[in-house]
Order: structure tokens, then C-alpha cells, then sequence
């Protein structure tokens, strides 16, 4: 299936093998009533002399920087009876919508189904390598509706279906991306999206959620906070956001956990873009207010932020008197109990180094693009996890090279590292391998457990993970379960999370060798236990 712009140029931005199956479905009752969006309805439900100290407090602020607050408009529309009428429900929305910033040269593509439609808004002019990450990610939030949106219709038919006047209901979804150039080398990437079901013959927003990426300019690798901003970043931006949540909204709006969820934590303000004016935080439904209520998005002027922004972007901080551990993954790419590691780095600002096997290079090519973009490191774990040692110096040579290629080809860069299936080595391993090889310091046998609880003891029961390289695998699903308790509990712990050759780099001193074995700090009494 193809995007279509209103002009009727075809766009292959996504194919879709989806909604295919649409031949004798019967005709959409049609409703002649126009789209009625509801104004947006006044937030402030506050007594009129508070209200004037709010917009007094709101003026000044204004005057020091520029400072904006997006609320999510409660659209509410009819069915749509055709492609002409969904496309003009689509374009209203699209401008309405203000949770993305502003940003010009967007357009909107739509992919029409009589049951199910999407939109999608974004700008043809963005950069080649992000247009490519953007355009999977797009992929797929579209597919995950369209698998949900199936599947709750044949749960109806199940139950309806023999009634004379079933027909499916409607699902919409709009996707709303944009990039932001920041001037500072950084460069941002939003996607926002509004998902929407027919009830009673009208079309009811059922959820949203917004993702940021920031990436270098160049290499579209996922800078660290620490590269763009000064360490009271979060703090800064925190303590404007709160405040102004609290002036602008009533109490009864906020979620329960709504104040737990402006904590200063990476985990609260992981979701924003730079640009020239300042920065914009988003938070989920849910997160900050009620449930329903929408994402919420705030702008935080440049002037706010001050000397918080840094001036250009410096190279991946570590602060070296701080611990640090490497995570690390073997057997991938792998599919979806990867993408959950994947997810959970990506929610902490960690990184791990992940040990991929060149014949799943190919199968598994998002998930190795994902994780590069993320700045994790990528490692060689052999072609197809031969026993390295029971090998000769040609066939060696033929496992480490076949992968490097396979990986070059999709991230345009070869392995750094890497570990040899089973830790089986030797002399002539490291030689004819002619890389840093890595093994472990924790093992969590993850792979004979396959329970996340001893997965997650094995780690946490360790005395001091300072320097430590801890062995996963990135296909089981209790690894990714471990991954999502064990990340938070480092991170609170204090320690930072960085790839092997950050963490051999900032132990030793030097860089990873070729040739040589790396292993982690290994403690004596532990060395002895294990
Ligand atoms: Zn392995």
C-alpha cells in the first residue's frame, strides 16, 4: 500500500501488507454531518483574582523568555464516509495539533481504508539517514495500531457477526514527526501519535503518545543528556515545569502519581527536542495528569534554561570517580525481547554492548540499526557461534571478517570488539581474530535460568560492580524483564552504564587492544566464589 498526498503523487514512504483484505466489506453507513471539532474547552476552572495573578505571573514570564504551553485539544469528529472526508478530517487535525512544535515545510500523506485509516505528517526535506530511522519507527507504531485494530474487530465479529447489521468499526490513527535543528550539533526527533475508535457514529481519541530522539548532526548516534546539556539541566527545566503545571492546571487534573512523575530523574525528562528557541518537554498520558487527559507538552525558552544548554556538543561524558559497569548481550540481533532491552536503554540514557552473530545480521538489521543509534557499541560474536578455539587460522579469520562485513553493510561501521562464542579462546584466536576480545566478569546464566528474578539477584548480590562486565544474552524474554529492574537499580545505585570499550578505556587507562583479553575488574574473593 502507498501514501497518497492530496495532490495524488504517489509516496512510497511504508509499504504495508495490511488492510489488504477489504473486498466485501460492507459499504460504511454514511453520515452527511461535517466534521465538528470541539472548541477547546478552557482548562483554568480557577477563581477569577487567582486567575489574574497566574496571568500576571504568565506575562512576566514571558517577557524574560519565550514560554509556551500546548494543551491536547479534545477533538471529537464523526465516522468518515469516504477517502475526500477523511483526508479533510485528517488536515484539520493535523491543524490543530500543537504538541509537536512548529515547523514548516510538513506535509500529509494518508493511507485510506474504509475501516482503518492512518495519517502522517512530516517533512520531506529532513535529513536522508534520520529519514530512514524516522520511517521505521513510523512503521512500527502503524503496524502495532493496525495488528490492535484487527484484532479488536474480529473480537467483535466473533460476537456480532451473525447480526444483519454488523459492519467494522472505524480506526484512525495520526502520526505527527518533525526534526529540529539546534544549532549546537544536536539535532531532535519527534514522533507523536493520536489514535482514535468509532463510538456511537463519532470518533473518540482512545490514546496518544509522544517519542524523542537526539542525535548527533553526523552520524545519527543518540547523544547522552551529559553531551548537550550541563548537569542541572534537569533540575532547571524541572522546577519552571512544575511551576507551571500547577498555575495552569487544577488539582483534579493531575494523575496520582502525577507529582512523583516531575521528580528530577532521567526517567521523568527523557522526552524532549532541542531547537533554536529552547527546549520542549512532553509527557505521556497519564504520567503527569489524569489518564485522558492527552499528552502535555511545555516549552522551556532558552533564556529558562540558560547556561544549561551547553554551546556545542562534547563527547560522550563518563565522569571517571564515578563506578561504571558494561552490560553486555550476545546471540542477537534478536527480535523482540531485544527491542525491550533496547527500549529500557533508550528510557535511562544507558547503553550496553551487544554481540552479534553475522548470519542474524541481515534478519535482524532494525534491531542492530536501533541499538547502534542508540550509541551502544556493537561487538563480533562470530558467524554462525563456532567454537573459535576448535577452529584453524583461516577459518578464524573467515567467522571474525563475514561478520564485520555484515555489520558494516547496515551501520557502516565494522565491530570494535569482540567475544568469543562459549569464552572458548586462545592464543591463536586473539591472534587471527586481530580484535579486542572481551569476556565477563558476572556471569548471570540467564541462558540456563531463564528466570528474570535469578537473572537480577545474580547482579544486584554482586559486592561492587565498579568495573564489571556483566554477560547477557538479548534473546530471552526474562533477560529483557531482568534489564528493565536491573537498568533503574543501576542507575540509582550511581552507576553509570557505559559500552566495554568506554569501560576498558576508563579503567586501564587506554583503549581496547587488538590481541588482547579483557575481562573486567575481577575482585579476588569474588574470582574465588564463582
Ligand atoms: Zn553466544
Amino acid at each position: 500500500m502507498k501514501y497518497r498526498t492530496k495532490e495524488g503523487e504517489d509516496r512510497e514512504i511504508q509499504q504495508n501488507p495490511a488492510a489488504v483484505e477489504e473486498a466485501e466489506r460492507p459499504q460504511v453507513i454514511q453520515v452527511e454531518e461535517e466534521l465538528t471539532p470541539k472548541e477547546e474547552t478552557p482548562k483554568k476552572k480557577k477563581k477569577k483574582g487567582v486567575l489574574n495573578i497566574v496571568l500576571a505571573i504568565l506575562a512576566i514570564l514571558l517577557a524574560v523568555a519565550s514560554v509556551s504551553v500546548y494543551l491536547a485539544p479534545q477533538l471529537l469528529f464523526k465516522v468518515y464516509s469516504d477517502e475526500e472526508e477523511f483526508q479533510d478530517h485528517a488536515d484539520q487535525r493535523f491543524r490543530q495539533l500543537h504538541i509537536l512544535p512548529e515547523k514548516g515545510s510538513r506535509v500529509v500523506t494518508y493511507d485510506y481504508g474504509e475501516d482503518i485509516a492512518v495519517a502522517l505528517r512530516f517533512d520531506p526535506s529532513d535529513d536522508e539517514k534520520l529519514a530512514v530511522f524516522r520511517d521505521q519507527r513510523i512503521r512500527e507504531a502503524e503496524e502495532d495500531f493496525r495488528t490492535r485494530a484487527r484484532d479488536e474487530e474480529k473480537a467483535r465479529k466473533a460476537k456480532e457477526g451473525k447480526k444483519l447489521l454488523y459492519r467494522p468499526l472505524q480506526h484512525v490513527l495520526f502520526i505527527d514527526t518533525a526534526v529540529y535543528e539546534s544549532g549546537t550539533g544536536a539535532r531532535s526527533l519527534a514522533i507523536y501519535t493520536e489514535e482514535y475508535a468509532e463510538k456511537d457514529r463519532e470518533m473518540v481519541k482512545v490514546a496518544s503518545d509522544v517519542d524523542t530522539w537526539l542525535f548527533d548532526g553526523e552520524e545519527l548516534k543518540k547523544l547522552n543528556p551529559a553531551q548537550v546539556f550541563m548537569p542541572d539541566y534537569k533540575e532547571k527545566a524541572s522546577g519552571y515545569i512544575k511551576k507551571y503545571l500547577q498555575e495552569n492546571y487544577s488539582e483534579d487534573q493531575f494523575s496520582p502519581e502525577g507529582e512523583k512523575s516531575l521528580e528530577v530523574a532521567t526517567e521523568n525528562y527523557n522526552k524532549y527536542i532541542l531547537d533554536d528557541e529552547g527546549m520542549t518537554f512532553f509527557f505521556n498520558d497519564g504520567e503527569v495528569l489524569k489518564e485522558g487527559e492527552g499528552v502535555v507538552s511545555v516549552d522551556v525558552g532558552r533564556k529558562l534554561m540558560g547556561e544549561s544548554i551547553r554551546d556545542s556538543v562534547v563527547e560522550r561524558f563518563i565522569d571517571p570517580n564515578k563506578p561504571m559497569v558494561a552490560l553486555t548481550y550476545d546471540d542477537g540481533p534478536g527480535g523482540d525481547a531485544e527491542r525491550k532491552i533496547l527500549k529500557c536503554l533508550k528510557k535511562y540514557d544507558a547503553v550496553a554492548t551487544f554481540f552479534y552473530l553475522g548470519n542474524r545480521v541481515k534478519g535482524g538489521s532494525d534491531n542492530l540499526k536501533l541499538a547502534y543509534s542508540l550509541g551502544c557499541e556493537i561487538g563480533n560474536h562470530s558467524w554462525d557461534h563456532a567454537n573459535l578455539a576448535s577452529l584453524d587460522e583461516d577459518q578464524i579469520k573467515s567467522q571474525i571478517t563475514k561478520t564485520n562485513k555484515a555489520v558494516d553493510k547496515v551501520i557502516g561501521r565494522k565491530p570494535t570488539v569482540f567475544r568469543p562464542p562459549y569464552g572458548s579462546t586462545s592464543d591463536k584466536v586473539r591472534e587471527s581474530a586481530n580484535m579486542p576480545e572481551i569476556l565477563w566478569t558476572v556471569d548471570t546464566l540467564d541462558w540456563s535460568s531463564r528466570d528474570a528474578k535469578k537473572i537480577y539477584k545474580k547482579v544486584v548480590k554482586t559486592k561492587n560492580l565498579d568495573g564489571k562486565i556483566i554477560l547477557m544474552h538479548s534473546l530471552y524474554d526474562e533477560s529483557a524483564e531482568a534489564t528493565e529492574k536491573l537498568v533503574p537499580w543501576l542507575e540509582k545505585k550511581g552507576y553509570q552504564m557505559v559500552t566495554v570499550s568506554e569501560l576498558i578505556k576508563y579503567k586501564s587507562g587506554e583503549a581496547p587492544k587488538a590481541g588482547e583479553s579483557y575481562r573486567g575488574e575481577v575482585d579476588e574473593e569474588e574470582a574465588e566464589t564463582e
